[in-house]
């Protein structure tokens, strides 16, 4: 048995120092990738029903543009640059980079009115004391208005210290900048604490989306998430909308906003003039 245990050891070990070799390889390529511009955003369009869609903004979304790989899509590498910790710096080069990139789309459609650009946070910038002066800091150096910037947190950034995050959340609301809660539903979330958060947006995940045409209670799930939404005084975005059947079906249950397949997919900053100019 101790033969045997020994032998465990071993094979425990080796395949902890794989891992942590992998995780420096990561580590090293990813940091070379942010310095040499590896990282860029596509964005995804997002509509209000009023009741026929209108565009309102854009959700920006990071890819990676591997050296070796090719273009990485964020579920690959997310977890690795949360685990790491790099998904600060991602982060940060991300709002720079949407708020460079919103300058130069207002600048070319000055005669459009202003879309907002919406921004992902890992739920690792909650705890950050420097999270806020930091991030006023980028929007002011781009002098991007706050109305026209919408962050996009988790209910587990904000659960796992809800206090703080609360309190941050006021501050947020206070300086003009809306929150959308992404992913509502799928994780750990205290109902209790969602009348703390001062939100502007319930983002309704995809997985509820997907079976509303054939489930009915996924279309009950829906209906009280709307229901919330309003009731709170937020709004709420359905994303992963893929069929006319599901849109129509949120139109009827009084969703506000949507994004999916069905009406736009994520587009590269070439593509935004046009779609702007079509739809403004
Ligand atoms: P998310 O924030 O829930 O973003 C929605 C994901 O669903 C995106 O995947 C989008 O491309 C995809 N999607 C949108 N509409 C549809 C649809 O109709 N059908 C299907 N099948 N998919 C749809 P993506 O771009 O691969 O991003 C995956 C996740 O990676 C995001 O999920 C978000 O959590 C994370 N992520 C992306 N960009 C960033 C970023 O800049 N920072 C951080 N922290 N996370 C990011
Ligand atoms: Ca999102
Ligand atoms: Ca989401
Ligand atoms: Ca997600």
């Amino acid at each position: 048995a101790k033969q045997r245990g020994r032998n465990r050891i071993a094979v425990f070990s080796r395949s902890m120092q794989d891992k942590a070799q992998l995780t420096i390889h990561f580590e090293n390529q990813f940091r070379r990738s942010l310095r040499n511009g590896d990282f860029f955003l596509v964005f995804q369009p997002q509509y209000a029903l009023t009741p026929q869609p209108e565009l309102i903004g854009f959700e920006t979304l990071v890819r990676w543009n591997h050296p070796e790989r090719g273009i990485v899509s964020p579920a690959e590498f997310v977890p690795m640059a949360e685990t790491t910790g790099l998904i600060l710096h991602l982060d940060r080069y991300v709002l720079r980079e949407a708020c460079r990139i919103w300058g130069e789309m207002r600048a070319s459609l000055p005669a459009c009115r202003a879309l907002h650009f919406s921004v992902n946070l890992s739920a690792s910038h909650m705890d950050r004391p420097t999270f806020i002066r930091k991030l006023e800091k980028t929007l002011a150096a781009f002098e991007m208005p706050h109305e026209s910037i919408i962050l996009e947190l988790t209910e587990s950034a904000l659960m796992s210290n809800p206090e703080t995050a609360a309190r941050k959340m006021q501050y947020l609301r206070s300086i003009g900048l809306h929150v959308a809660l992404d992913d509502f539903g799928t994780g750990y979330s205290s109902l209790a604490y969602l009348t703390r958060f001062p939100c502007y947006c319930l983002k309704i995940d995809k997985s509820f989306v997907d079976n509303i045409t054939t489930d009915e209670n996924s279309v009950r799930v829906v209906r009280a998430i709307i229901h919330l939404a309003h009731g709170l005084g937020m709004v709420a975005l359905a994303e992963g909308v893929e069929t006319p059947e599901q849109l129509a079906q949120l139109q009827d249950m009084g969703c506000d906003q949507v994004q999916g397949y069905l009406l736009g997919k994520p587009m590269p900053q070439a593509a935004l003039r046009d779609v702007i100019a079509r739809n403004c």
